[in-house]
């Protein structure tokens, strides 16, 4: 029961999650200015379109905003591409902020290390990730994913859609929006990609491959 609780990750809910360090602790890779503009106006604004369209059908408000997305066919048509589009924007940015931390990267350790050596180690996947998250065209998001056989597999989505609305179980992802990124390394997402890893939490990585939420 205690090794359960403390596997438990925190709860989407419907505000927006204070980021979990201060603006300025994922310097040099995020600067101040690129985390204040994605977190309090980005996705600030995600959730206040979400929450406008939920106000059309309140009792959905029950449910947690990830069920909402698992449940995308569900929900009722005149809000579902704003399901989609912003609460596929506030759950994804949600799961984003924690999967930094100051002081974080280095080589993974735990379980996160044993899948990654499915990919041949930490340096093929990051490779790969990078490279995945580099192709993709326009917005959106680059993933490590469980899929519902319990693979893990690499993937990306356009925009907000969501590996949720697939029955994938997000376990890693990085933002390759422009906003993410663009303040500092202008048009060059592969540095981007490259020096995020100087900040991976593999401790909340691990904790989402121990859980489900
Ligand atoms: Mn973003």
């Amino acid at each position: 029961m205690k090794e359960t609780a403390k596997l438990e990750i925190a709860k989407i809910g419907y505000e927006l999650p204070p980021l979990p360090y201060a603006y300025e602790a994922l310097q040099p890779v995020l600067d101040v200015e690129t985390m204040h503009l994605h977190h309090d106006k980005h996705h600030q604004a995600y959730l206040t379109n979400l929450l406008a369209a939920l106000d059309k059908h309140p009792q959905l408000k029950e449910k947690a905003p990830q069920d909402l997305l698992r449940e995308l066919a569900a929900i009722p048509e005149d809000i579902r591409t704003a399901v989609r589009n912003h609460g596929g924007g506030h759950v994804h940015h949600s799961i984003f902020w924690t999967m930094m931390k100051p002081g974080g990267g280095g080589p993974p350790a735990g379980k996160i290390a044993d899948i990654l050596g499915e990919f041949g180690g930490f340096e093929a996947f990051k490779t790969k990730f990078n490279e995945a998250g580099l192709k993709h065209f326009g917005s959106g998001w680059v993933w490590l994913v469980r899929t519902p056989a319990g693979k893990y597999e690499i993937v990306t989505t356009p925009n907000q859609d969501s590996p949720f609305s697939q029955g994938q179980y997000p376990i890693l992802v990085n933002d390759v929006w422009e906003h993410a990124y663009y303040l500092r390394y202008q048009n060059r997402r592969a540095d981007y990609l490259q020096a995020w890893w100087g900040v991976v939490n593999w401790d909340e990585i691990n904790r989402r491959i121990s859980t489900i939420g």
